[in-house]
């Protein structure tokens, strides 16, 4: 069983941890480096990235989490934590940083203040595309979305220009949601909410294969 760290600093660390368990990993908080150091994949949970980014200098896990990274430390990151695995961000606030590793350009709170928040079933590859797959349930709440991707960057999800009703989305079709680069797994959404556990899955036998 895989130890499977979630950075404990700020945001929906319980989710996390009950959708790792589900998954069949074992979940540990992770406060400090010696944890850090301990385990086979992390976790970045949604919160705020802007929180997150100070708690993770002022905690000295900043540079550690960037070695690690480069190292090939399987990480997953959902919502805010997408934008940590970011190399690129467009409407952070003034300083803020990434950990980085995915060589992608996200924009923070993309989809807008009218539609904060919403939920949609998508396709995801490596999960809808499987024997017996179907749509994930998404929750989006004041989320990211990836507004350029380079070449090394799987897209595993992007907005359908349509929604289930037949009707155009108005905001963010075509945007990618979903993305995984080597060991590095992204997400604009938050798949910990739902108990649907199989995004963590896809990243459980991530962290298994390396
Ligand atoms: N808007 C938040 C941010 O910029 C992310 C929201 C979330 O994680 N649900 O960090």
């Amino acid at each position: 069983t895989p130890t499977i760290g979630v950075l404990a600093l700020q945001g929906d660390v319980r989710e996390h941890v009950h959708a790792l368990e589900r998954a069949g990993a074992r979940p540990v908080p992770v406060r400090r480096r010696s944890e850090l150091d301990a385990v086979d994949g992390l976790v970045l949970p949604g919160g705020e990235s802007t929180t997150i980014d100070k708690l993770l200098r002022i905690f000295d896990l900043a540079e550690p989490l960037r070695t690690a990274v480069g190292q090939g430390l399987p990480v997953y990151g959902s919502c805010a934590g997408m934008i940590l695995l970011a190399d690129r961000i467009e409407s952070g606030i003034d300083g803020q940083q990434t950990i980085g590793g995915m060589d992608v350009l996200v924009r923070r709170n993309a989809f807008g203040r009218q539609v904060d928040s919403f939920e949609a079933d998508l396709d995801v590859a490596g999960i809808s595309d499987q024997p017996g797959g179907s749509p994930v349930r998404t929750v989006f709440i004041r989320a990211p979305w990836i507004e350029e991707a380079g070449p090394g960057v799987e897209v595993l999800a992007r907005i359908p220009s349509r929604s289930t009703d037949g009707n155009p989305v108005q905001v963010g079709a075509g945007k990618i949601v979903a993305a995984r680069q080597g060991r590095l797994l992204a997400t604009s959404f938050h798949p910990e909410i739902t108990g649907d556990a199989r995004v963590h899955a896809l990243f459980v036998s991530t962290v298994r294969a390396s």
